[in-house]
C-alpha cells in the first residue's frame, strides 16, 4: 500500500504561538525575544548597581551579557537594540538636567562621547548619535535634548564616530562654542573654532563658564587629535584623549603629569602602550570610552570584558561605564 503525501497547509509568516512563548519552527523569532528579555534585565541590573571604583560582580556580568548581545550581528540596528540605547540615553537626559552642587559628574554617551557637568559648566565631548547618517541610533529628540543642556562642545578629531557636523551646527546656532582640531569644518560657522596652532599645546580661558582648557596636540596615526584637559572652577581636572594612537607622541605624553594634575582620564580603551600612557597622564582614576562602537566589525567592537581584562592590573581604578551611566567625583 502506498501513502501519498498531501500538500501541507502553507506555514504562517508570523509565529501564531508567540504569545505563549512557543517558538517551534521560528528560531529568529526566539532569538529576538531572548535579546529583548536580556536587554531589559541588563538595564535593570545596571540601574541597581551604579558605576563605582570597586569591583561589582553583578555589574561585570551585566556588561559581559551586553558584550554578547552587541557582538551578535543579528541584533545590529534592530528595533530592540535601538529601543535599548534610546531608553538609556533618554534616562540620561533626565539625570543631566539635575544640577551638580559640588565636584563634577561624568556621563557616558555613545562610543567616546562624554558629558562633564560641574556647578558652572556642562561640556560635551565627541557627542554623536551613532549609526548610519540617515538613520542614527539615538533619536534627534534625545540627542538634541542632551545638546541643549550643554554649554560648549569639544571635538577630538575628524572621524565620524567622534565628529558630527549636524550636532556641531546645533551648538553653534544656539550661540555655544564648538572647538575642533585644525582643518575640520572650515568656514561652517563662526562659533565653530579650530585650534589654529596644531603642533603645540594651547590654553583657552573659558571665564564665562568658570573653567580653563588646555589642548594638547595628539594624533591618531597622522590625523590631528586634540586632547582636551579641562579644569573646572572647584579645581577638578578631567582629560579626554579622543582616539590618541601614535608612538611618537609618547615622548611628550610621558611628561603631561608634570604640568597637569589630572583627576579623571577619559581614555580610549584600545590606546597604544596603555601603561606608559596612563603613567604619562598620571590620573587618579580612569573612565574608559570607545567600547562597543557598533560601526566596527565585531573584532574591533572592543568588549567591556576586554577592558576589564586589560585594565585590572593598573594602579589606578577604571570606573567602567556603559551608555547613559554617570559617575560623581
Ligand atoms: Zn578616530
Ligand atoms: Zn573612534
Amino acid at each position: 500500500m502506498f501513502f501519498v503525501q498531501t500538500a501541507c497547509a502553507e506555514r504562517p509568516k508570523q509565529n501564531p504561538r508567540e504569545k505563549y512563548c512557543i517558538f517551534w519552527g521560528y528560531p529568529d523569532n526566539y532569538l529576538d525575544h531572548q535579546a529583548e528579555e536580556a536587554f531589559a534585565k541588563i538595564d535593570e541590573v545596571l540601574k541597581g548597581h551604579k558605576p563605582s571604583q570597586k569591583e561589582n560582580l553583578s555589574r561585570e556580568m551585566a556588561l559581559i551579557s551586553l558584550d554578547m548581545l552587541l557582538h551578535d550581528t543579528r541584533n545590529d540596528n534592530t528595533p530592540i537594540f535601538r529601543s535599548f540605547i534610546n531608553k538609556r540615553m533618554s534616562d540620561m537626559l533626565v539625570e543631566l538636567a539635575k544640577p551638580v552642587k559640588k565636584g563634577v559628574k561624568v556621563y557616558k554617551a555613545y562610543n567616546d562621547g562624554f558629558i562633564i557637568k560641574s556647578k558652572t559648566a556642562t561640556i560635551a565631548i565627541d557627542l554623536v548619535p551613532g549609526g548610519p547618517g540617515a538613520q542614527p541610533f539615538i533619536s534627534d529628540s534625545v540627542i538634541y535634548g542632551i545638546a541643549s543642556l550643554c554649554d560648549a562642545m569639544f571635538i577630538s578629531h575628524a572621524h565620524g564616530d567622534h565628529a558630527n557636523l549636524r550636532i556641531a551646527k546645533a551648538f553653534a546656532a544656539a550661540g555655544k562654542t564648538v572647538i575642533v582640531p585644525k582643518g575640520l569644518w572650515t568656514g561652517e560657522d563662526p562659533n565653530i573654532k579650530q585650534l589654529l596652532v596644531a603642533d603645540s599645546a594651547v590654553t583657552v580661558p573659558f571665564t564665562e563658564l568658570g573653567m580653563s582648557l588646555r589642548i594638547l596636540p595628539g594624533h591618531q596615526d597622522d590625523m590631528y587629535n586634540n586632547i582636551y584637559v579641562m579644569t573646572f572652577k572647584d579645581g577638578t581636572t578631567v582629560a579626554h584623549t579622543g582616539d590618541q594612537y601614535n608612538a611618537e607622541d609618547l615622548a611628550w605624553i610621558d611628561n603631561v603629569h608634570k604640568e597637569c594634575k589630572i583627576d579623571i582620564l577619559l581614555l580610549n580603551c584600545w590606546i597604544n602602550d596603555l601603561e606608559r600612557t596612563v603613567n604619562g597622564f598620571g590620573p587618579k582614576i580612569i573612565i574608559t570610552g570607545h567600547e562597543n562602537e557598533m560601526e566596527h566589525s565585531i573584532d574591533h567592537r572592543e568588549a567591556y570584558w576586554m577592558t576589564m581584562h586589560k585594565y585590572k592590573n593598573l594602579k589606578q581604578p577604571n570606573v567602567l561605564m556603559t551608555w547613559g551611566e554617570s559617575f560623581a567625583y
